[in-house]
C-alpha cells in the first residue's frame, strides 16, 4: 500500500522553493540526494518493461534512485537489517543506552563526519566494554548493536549513537553465561564519565595529528590552545 505522502511528494511539491530560500547553503551532496528522492521511480529515472515469457503478461517499471538516503529504496535495506538483527536476539532482557556528543563537539563533528562520527561509535563501544568487563560491574565480555544518529527530534544536527546490548555476557574464560540484574545493567553516571574521557583523548589526538578541519566561524580551532579552550566545558563536566 502506498503511504498517504511521501519525503518524495514533499520534495517535489516545495523542492524548488527550498532551494531557492536556502541557495548557497545546501551542498552538491545534499542537492543530488534531493534529486534523487525526487526522481525515485518515476519516467525521469528511465524504466523497463516486465513481461513474462509464459503468458505474455507485461508492466512498466519505473528505475529505482538507490540512493543511500532515499526512503523509498531503503525501506526493504531497513526490513533486511532488522530480520537479521532479530535474528541475532539472545533470550535475554535487553537494555538501550544513548551516547551523545556535547554541542561543542557536534560544531566540530559537523565539519568532519566521517572522522567523528567513528570516534563515538569507538568512544561508546570501547566503554561499554570496558564497564561490562569490570568485575564491579558485571564482569563479562557483552556484545553490542550500536546505531548513528545525526539528528535530533528538533530537527536539528545532534550527532548520538544507540546503543542496544543483551543483559548479560560471556565470562572472560568464555565459560558461560553471566546475567545482570533484571532492571539494571550498568550504572549510567560511570559511562558516561569514561565516554567523555575516551572521546576527547581521541579527538585531541585527532587534532594533534592535524586530521581535523575546521572552517568559517570555527577556524581559529586548528590552533591548539584555542581548541583545548573550546572544550574546556566539556572537560571540566563531571
Ligand atoms: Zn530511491
Ligand atoms: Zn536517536
Amino acid at each position: 500500500m502506498r503511504a498517504s505522502i511521501e519525503v518524495a511528494d514533499i520534495f517535489r511539491a516545495a523542492g524548488a522553493a527550498y532551494r531557492r530560500a536556502h541557495a548557497g547553503h545546501l551542498s552538491l551532496p545534499q542537492l543530488k540526494v534531493m534529486s534523487a528522492v525526487e526522481n525515485c521511480r518515476t519516467a525521469a529515472l528511465g524504466g523497463h518493461v516486465e513481461a513474462c515469457e509464459d503468458c505474455g503478461r507485461w508492466q512498466i517499471a519505473y528505475n529505482s534512485c538507490r540512493n543511500r538516503h532515499c526512503p523509498k529504496c531503503q525501506g526493504a535495506a531497513a526490513r533486511t537489517w532488522l530480520a537479521e538483527r532479530e535474528a541475532d536476539l539472545l533470550p535475554a532482557g535487553y537494555f538501550h543506552v544513548v551516547f551523545t556528543l556535547p554541542a561543542e563537539v557536534a560544531d566540530i563533528a559537523f565539519q568532519n563526519k566521517a572522522l567523528v562520527y567513528d570516534l563515538l561509535f569507538k568512544a561508546a563501544s570501547e566503554t561499554m566494554l570496558t564497564i561490562a568487563a569490570d568485575r564491579k560491574h558485571l564482569g563479562a565480555r557483552i556484545g553490542i548493536t550500536a546505531v548513528l544518529h545525526t539528528w535530533g527530534s528538533a530537527m536539528t544536527h545532534h550527532p548520538h549513537v544507540h546503543v542496544i546490548v543483551p543483559g548479560g555476557g560471556i565470562t572472560p574464560d568464555g565459560s558461560r553465561w553471566i546475567s545482570s540484574r533484571p532492571a539494571f545493567l550498568l550504572p549510567v553516571r560511570v559511562l558516561g564519565k569514561l565516554f567523555r574521557r575516551l572521546f576527547l583523548a581521541k579527538l585531541v589526538a585527532l587534532h594533534e595529528a592535524g586530521r581535523l578541519g575546521f572552517f568559517g566561524t570555527f577556524a581559529h580551532l586548528a590552533e591548539r590552545r584555542a581548541f583545548l579552550r573550546h572544550l574546556l566545558p566539556v572537560r571540566k563536566k563531571r
